[in-house]
């Protein structure tokens, strides 16, 4: 199986969002990728420019960073091509990188707005290097750029950053300092294609937590209404747990639960509500043990939440 680290450049609206196609908020400009063998050896290189034609001048912030002119956009081929040319360069046997999760999204949107049939498996596992970075060096949850991330390294700078042939050179770069079995247990799904069925939910069992997506629906109350979403489970023992805290929301998005199981301890419980291209709704569930100190700031923002409530009320 080999890596497939790759990386985008995209351009938008230059007339800011109200002109943007809300179908492709996004548009492709440059795919750039490096492949890996199982040993993380180079074994080859892909490079190319898509001619835009959805959004031809160049926002301003795009012109800034990427360093690319509207003329050598206007040399590139049809972004249907160059995608297509990328899918060949693939393979069949291999797995992506890339630094975040958002370049997998955006191809996939990009693929559907041109006409590219989209191969890739469901669910598509793939390797967040940005993730893995600060799971490896940092606290596993701040995000940070790729510069700081080369720098923070002491990696040579050999090229400019966001063109997206170096960005992926330096992706690749990075992931070749980390350890094999950190990365192998740290892979992250893409939330582009969402399950469409009960049976294609997916139940991810990591080291120290447990993911898990659930399939579409109308609404955050049907959501919510549904055992399977709201079910929390100790990760040791599996055992289905009693709530000490019900659900809550925080903010309109994120919901909070808390558990004990008489034997492991705290649970916690967070869902996350998201929204597919399809328009539908989708929960992320994340749970993992928790120490009294996790469980009481759990039953603060309950807290919280209700004196908020109360404020609005009265106003
Ligand atoms: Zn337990």
């Amino acid at each position: 199986m080999n890596y497939i680290i790759f990386d985008l450049e995209w351009n938008q609206s230059p007339d800011g969002k109200e002109f943007e196609n809300p179908l492709l908020p996004f548009e492709i400009i440059e795919i750039g990728a490096q492949k890996l063998d199982e040993q993380f050896e180079l074994c080859g290189t892909f490079h190319a420019i898509a001619r835009p034609v959805v959004y031809t001048t160049l926002h301003s912030h795009t012109q800034e960073v990427i360093g690319l002119t509207e003329n050598e956009l206007e040399k590139g081929e049809s972004f249907d091509k160059i995608c297509r040319d990328f899918l060949d360069f693939c393979g069949e046997d291999y797995a992506f990188a890339t630094w975040g999760s958002m370049d997998l999204t955006e191809l996939q949107r990009n693929m559907r707005y041109f006409g590219v049939d989209n191969p890739f498996p469901k669910p598509l596992f793939y390797y967040d290097v940005q993730k893995l970075f600060s799971l490896a060096y940092e606290d596993g949850k701040t995000r940070r750029s790729l510069e700081h991330a080369v720098e923070a390294l002491s990696l040579p700078l050999s090229a400019p950053f966001h063109r997206a042939h170096n960005d992926a050179f330096y992706t690749a770069q990075i992931l070749k300092q980390l350890d094999p079995a950190l990365i192998k247990a740290a892979f992250s799904v893409d939330y582009y294609h969402t399950p469409k069925s009960k049976k294609d939910e997916l139940h991810l069992h990591y080291p120290d937590y447990y993911k898990y997506v659930s399939r579409e629906f109308n609404s955050k109350e049907e959501a919510m209404a549904d055992k399977t979403v709201t079910a929390i489970r100790c990760t040791v023992c599996n055992k289905a747990l009693r709530k000490k805290v019900r659900w809550f929301s925080g903010t309109s998005r994120i919901y909070y639960a808390l558990a004990e199981c008489p034997e492991h301890g705290y649970v916690k419980g967070k869902i996350r509500m998201k929204k597919n291209d399809d328009g539908y709704l989708f929960a992320i569930k994340t749970v993992k043990l928790t120490t009294e100190e996790g469980a009481e700031k759990i039953r603060h923002a309950l807290e919280e939440m209700r004196r908020k409530r109360k404020e609005r009320n009265k106003a």
